[in-house]
């Protein structure tokens, strides 16, 4: 009799030791946050938070040079692969309106940059190598449409208004030419997807501003 007393006592106490062990660990679990899910990732892809949308190139910010993208080709041109849903959106947004863009110049790569510098008589207007955001991947000059006319730049305006909501910003306005070190390109957008966009958008900043404000120190 007094031996089964024991076996009880011991059953109950195991019950009461695994029960605390539980409870620890789903406290633990829900109070450091970590997932009990792996994190799988394809190491050969390159998708959107693989790549660094918000890279900054410019006259003062070199393009580093194991700078690595996936492009793809659109037309005559190559883009980065990350932008190509929203560009073929936004292309046919535009379209939908009766606008339609073309695109000039996407990707350059250092020695088609180094070419059209060493062409140009104006030194002050094209980038070094290196230094250019159209060796991203990510940039692109739009076309105008044979009907705008020089006052009436729709496809610009219409850029201007909409290409925030597929990702991309007009990298040069004119009021920020001091900030970005380029005087008004209308053509010029670059792609950093929509929620950097609507950001910089809605609260009027360029690229240089708007990573300054967001960063980490
Ligand atoms: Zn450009």
């Amino acid at each position: 009799m007094k031996e089964k007393k024991w076996l009880i006592t011991l059953i109950v106490l195991a019950m009461l030791v695994s029960l605390g062990i539980l409870a620890s660990r789903l406290f633990f679990d829900n109070n450091n946050g970590t997932s009990l899910e792996p994190i799988r990732r394809d190491p050969t892809a390159q998708n959107n938070s693989e790549v660094d949308l918000l890279i900054l190139v410019n006259k003062d910010s070199k393009i580093p040079d194991d700078y690595h993208i996936e492009l793809t080709k659109l037309d005559e041109v190559e883009v980065a692969r990350v932008m190509i849903n929203d560009l073929v959106g936004m292309r046919d947004a535009a379209a939908a309106e009766g606008i339609s863009l073309s695109v000039n110049s996407a990707y350059r790569s250092k020695a088609e940059q180094q070419k059209i510098y060493d062409e140009i008589a104006d030194k002050n207007k094209v980038a070094l190598s290196g230094y250019s955001e159209h060796e991203t991947g990510l940039a692109i000059d739009f076309a105008l449409q044979s009907d705008d006319d020089g006052k009436d730049m729709k496809t610009w305006i219409w850029l201007s208004r909409n290409a925030y909501k597929y990702g991309f910003i007009h990298r040069y306005p004119e009021d920020k030419a001091h900030l970005t070190g380029i005087s008004w390109e209308p053509w010029h957008y670059r792609y950093v997807g929509q929620n950097a966009a609507r950001e910089m958008f809605e609260q009027d900043l360029v690229l240089e501003e708007y990573l300054l404000i967001n960063a980490t120190f």
